[in-house]
């Protein structure tokens, strides 16, 4: 992977996304790549939009705030994935067409309120305590669930997690499993789970949006804190 050939790493990753669904036995339109631009400047969106590229995840809404007046791009679709604080539920609902990281019927309710049109959402399950500090416990995703779906400006369309982080996709395998089991009890279509290390098995689990930031644009180094 060469970093500075985004579009060639989009082509790889788009490659290995049609063969994992072929093996899957799944049509080759049935698993979305989501490209997570966090930490890299428009330019290098701009380059995978180029590409063909349209969805992208972003992490932070103070990051994505800087990086939007450059990228004014017909039918490019703003994703955040990252966890969403409540004194920036405002900004995101501007900012973005998908919140990926409702975790709480407060954050919905915030979000609902500040909606100045629908928006699509997810909600993130934690799915283990070593994953990550945001996400909603599994028992109270129902809850959360029903709530949404009395609100007016969010569109409930489905489950997202991070397993805990590993080299070995075997090991995210089940939560996938799992995640999967809790949007088919849900009656959701969505499941928005894989990352570079692990998302041709997340596709053989049945995800239909898979978020790619490392194979796509190279790594990262950590950004500064918001
Ligand atoms: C950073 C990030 C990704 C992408 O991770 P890679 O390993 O670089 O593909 C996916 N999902 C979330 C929520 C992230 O924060």
């Amino acid at each position: 992977m060469a970093a500075g050939d985004i579009a060639g790493n989009l082509a790889a990753v788009r490659a290995r996304i049609a063969a994992a669904l072929e093996r899957a036995g799944r049509p080759p339109d049935a698993a979305r790549l989501v490209a997570v631009s966090k930490t890299f400047p428009p330019d290098a969106i701009l380059e995978a939009y180029r590409a063909g590229q349209r969805d992208f995840g972003e992490n932070r809404v103070q990051e994505f705030e800087g990086k939007r007046p450059a990228l004014e791009l017909e039918g490019a679709v703003w994703r955040l994935i990252g966890h969403l604080q409540s004194n920036k539920t405002a900004r995101a609902a501007q900012l973005f067409h998908a919140i990926d990281s409702v975790d709480s019927v407060a954050l919905a309710e915030r979000l609902d309120r500040a909606a100045t049109r629908r928006i699509e959402v997810l909600i993130e399950v934690k799915l283990s305590e070593e994953a990550t500090k945001s996400g909603a416990a599994e028992g109270d995703v129902q809850a959360i669930a029903d709530a949404i779906r009395r609100m007016k400006n969010l569109d409930l369309r489905g489950l997202m997690t991070i397993p805990p982080w590993s080299t070995d996709a075997e090991v995210a395998r089940p939560y996938f499993r799992r995640l999967r089991e809790i949007g088919r009890r849900l009656g959701t279509p969505e499941l928005s789970m894989g990352m570079t290390n692990d998302f041709e098995a997340a596709i053989e689990e049945g995800a239909t949006m898979v978020r790619v930031g490392t194979a796509i644009f190279g790594k990262r180094t950590p950004p500064p804190p918001e």
